[in-house]
């Protein structure tokens, strides 16, 4: 039976309300014309899926729907699992005055705009994203609103704010005269010596992120001079790493460089975002290492094509843009043709956020099967995240995240820009192509983010 939307909408709220207050919550079954098995790499035909509250219950062939389940029908569509992207900023997004607002907007007003991106990128069938980088620890408080229920939102794993050096990619004053500029420290994740490295990681442990990000290199959008100069020492990032791992915490860096690369993944990092530099030594080194590659082709794109309009970046902001913004297509076609590890990511808030799933296209042009883009975004992602017990594919006991395209993306790569159903954690976001409605839960008391469990 297909539900009528307004009841399909109504439905949606109640579960809402009903899981994230604890109560048991009534079995659905999601009838799929063709499903995406991730872990296999295969396209499987006809398929029903069984959701029993936050998670699957029974996936099997055919049209299968136990006796008092409610039936979403997607017998038109191809399911895959909710999709992952590994490098968000949900707290911003690029726009040509961005470098003036920062003097003038307050923490809450970026705070309400994380909100409405959070649910734009859930709506794009993000159901999952890795955020690394925000100011004032904002997507902390974002990812404990989303899992509280209050908003609706892809589930965070947050590294908080980036940890750089003096004059740095994370340096937020870099340009500021001096005057302005200060001298931030450990605790605004700016180090200098490994010491200083353990500070950084404590503090963002006690502040509540998931994971920890690092500037190893130069950046693009900062006002300093080098997207790609080494910023961080080995010694500097193996104390980061020692530090998050007694934390439980993984490690992204940032690193355009080749040689900011090859300390990166010497330190021990487990991934390295963006890449653009990367030569055959740094590729070898990842492999050996087993050391992820985020690409983040859309950013590189976006930039470049906004270097081009006079004044959108600042000039120096626009030189880099235009140097870094048109490689990192082909850096991340030779390293999937060298057998580095690949996870989707996108480096969303460079371009609007949203469009993540342009970046499925990228990656076929680059050389990647289609298939592979997709594994990327799934069993790949949720392994870089060490989730992979609930994420990353339709399996019985993983978490009720499922997305549905309108047809084969196999063989139309552009369909995974049109998700016209979202589900995460069994309740339906998006049905038809429409959202559903939203109920927020003001009831669930919000924990700390870490809240201290045991003694
Ligand atoms: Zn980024």
């Amino acid at each position: 039976m297909r539900l009528p939307f307004h009841l399909a909408a109504m439905a949606a709220g109640i579960a809402a309300c009903c899981a994230t207050a604890g109560a048991a919550a009534a079995t659905t079954a999601i009838h799929c014309g063709q499903l995406i098995d991730t872990q296999a790499g295969k396209l499987l035909g006809e398929t029903t899926v069984v959701i029993d509250g936050k998670r699957i219950v029974a996936v099997s062939a055919g049209h299968q729907v136990p006796a008092g389940a409610t039936e979403i029908d997607l017998s038109t569509q191809t399911c895959m699992p909710g999709l992952i992207d590994s490098h968000t900023h949900l707290t911003g997004q690029t726009s040509p005055t961005q470098y003036t607002d920062q003097f003038r907007w307050n923490t809450a007003d970026y705070a309400i705009r994380s909100t409405v991106y959070a649910r734009t990128t859930l709506l794009a069938g993000f159901t999952t994203v890795r955020d690394l980088g925000d100011s004032d620890n904002i997507s902390i408080t974002l990812r404990n609103a989303i899992s509280a229920g209050i908003v609706a939102g892809p589930r965070i794993f947050t590294a908080g704010g980036p940890i750089g050096s003096t004059g740095g990619h994370a340096d937020p004053t870099d340009g500021y005269r001096s005057s302005l500029a200060g001298d931030p420290t450990p605790r605004e994740g700016i180090i200098n010596s490994p010491a200083d490295a353990w500070k950084a990681v404590r503090q963002h442990y006690k502040d509540g992120t998931d994971l920890i990000k690092i500037m190893p290199s130069g950046g693009v959008l900062d006002e300093s001079k080098s997207a790609d100069n080494a910023q961080m020492t080995v010694e500097e990032i193996k104390a980061v790493v020692a530090a998050a791992r007694d934390y439980g915490m993984t490690v992204a860096a940032h690193a355009h460089g080749a040689e900011a690369i090859r300390r990166a993944v010497l330190g021990g990092v487990d991934s390295i975002e963006h890449g653009t530099y990367m030569n055959e030594e740094d590729m070898k080194l990842m492999k050996e290492h087993g050391t992820w590659y985020v690409p983040t082709i859309i950013a590189g794109k976006f930039v470049d094509e906004k270097a081009k309009i006079p004044g959108y970046f600042p000039p120096q902001v626009a030189l880099k843009a235009a140097a870094v913004g048109p490689l990192i297509q082909g850096t991340a076609g030779r390293a999937y043709k060298a057998g580095v590890k690949i996870a989707f990511g996108t480096d969303a808030a460079i371009y609007p956020h949203g469009d993540n799933g342009k970046e499925f296209g990228y990656m076929v042009e680059a050389g990647m099967p289609a298939m592979f883009t997709i594994q990327a975004a799934t069993t790949h992602a949720a392994e870089l995240l060490k989730q992979d017990k609930d994420l990353g594919s339709i399996s019985v006991g993983k978490l009720a995240d499922l997305v549905a395209v309108p047809g084969n993306p196999l063989t139309d790569i552009g369909l995974m820009t049109k998700v016209g159903f979202v589900m995460k954690d069994g309740v339906v976001y998006k049905q038809d192509g429409k959202p559903a409605q939203f109920v927020a839960n003001l009831d669930q008391p919000i924990l700390p983010a870490d809240s201290g469990q045991g003694f």
